[in-house]
């Protein structure tokens, strides 16, 4: 079955724990109560896509424990396909957040199921996908494969690399977009270095998020500033895995880069000013009417 968008990602459920502070080595500290939401930058990633209508797939692993229903039932209700969702016998991931009245987040990752994720079920899984998104929280070799399988295939292919880490030379020459926050793009140069080295690594075109600055659109034709429309946030939880969702699915759409970066700059936008991070992303009339 063909799909416009296929992630290749985690799905974590959010543990999130308000407290005044976060407890030291040896320490326990009492929070608030906990609020327990789907995750994962994977799901989130799909879920951002298919609000905006495109058809997606996720193929993903979660337990066969009830963080594993909460997942795939966010999925569902999103429109997500999750017939390549495996459950496997390892607990689904969870993120344990704790969240300080300063507004900081400190985040302990189990991946558990996410693990089980391994390559070879990338190989079958790209049939008639237009876009295939990978991002991190998976075994690298997995991503790597998927960045792989795409470029065999000819499918465009994305790759969020958040949480970053040492990707291949090959994995970066095959990509066609890597898309980085401006931390990650200084993990990858070093401090100081012209975002626009990024091409030099390997990929087509770079996308550099910038936060509330909004985005750079790096190409062989140049690098264009793609600007945040000016919003109020309330929770940026998610704001990186919407961009990315919103991205694929107008890429997707037979969008240019750029025009496809501004959309997911509006949608990212909104996301931002609505708490959690799935239920925080807009459909489409609510992109057209902001
Ligand atoms: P990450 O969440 O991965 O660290 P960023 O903080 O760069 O990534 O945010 C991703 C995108 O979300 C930005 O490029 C921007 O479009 C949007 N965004 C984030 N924060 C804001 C904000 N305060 N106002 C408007 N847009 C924002």
């Amino acid at each position: 079955m063909a799909c416009d968008v296929l992630v290749v990602g985690s799905a974590n459920a959010d543990l999130v724990v308000p407290a005044e502070r976060r407890p030291g080595p040896g320490e326990t500290v009492l929070g608030g109560d906990t609020v327990v939401s789907p995750g994962g930058k994977g799901a989130n990633t799909a879920v951002a896509a298919a609000r905006l209508g495109a058809e997606v797939a996720l193929l993903g692993a979660v337990g066969e424990d009830s963080y594993g229903d909460l997942l795939l039932d966010s999925l569902r209700d999103a429109g997500v396909r999750t017939d390549l969702v495996r459950r496997v016998a390892r607990p689904t991931g969870i993120a344990y957040i704790t969240v300080t009245p300063d507004g900081e987040n400190s985040i302990l990752v189990s991946p558990g199921a996410n693990t089980a994720l391994e390559p070879s079920v990338v190989d079958s899984a790209l049939d008639g996908a237009k876009v295939v998104v990978a991002s991190m929280e998976i075994p690298l070799a997995t991503v790597e494969r998927t960045v792989a399988v795409a470029a065999e295939q000819g499918v465009c292919s994305l790759l969020n690399l958040s949480p970053v880490a040492a990707v291949s030379p090959a994995t970066l020459a095959a990509l066609d977009v890597l898309l980085v926050n401006e931390h990650e793009a200084a993990w990858l140069l070093g401090d100081g270095v012209p975002p626009e080295r990024l091409l030099d690594l390997g990929p087509s075109a770079a996308v550099v998020t910038l936060g509330a600055r909004g985005a750079l659109v790096i190409t062989g034709d140049g690098t264009t500033e793609v600007a945040a429309p000016k919003v109020t946030p309330v929770d940026t939880t998610g704001a990186g895995d919407g961009f990315t969702g919103a991205l694929a699915a107008a890429i997707a759409e037979g969008k240019h880069l750029e025009t496809a970066a501004r959309r997911a700059a509006q949608v990212a936008a909104i996301s931002v000013t609505r708490p959690g991070a799935q239920p925080s992303y807009p459909t489409a009339a609510e992109v057209a009417g902001s």
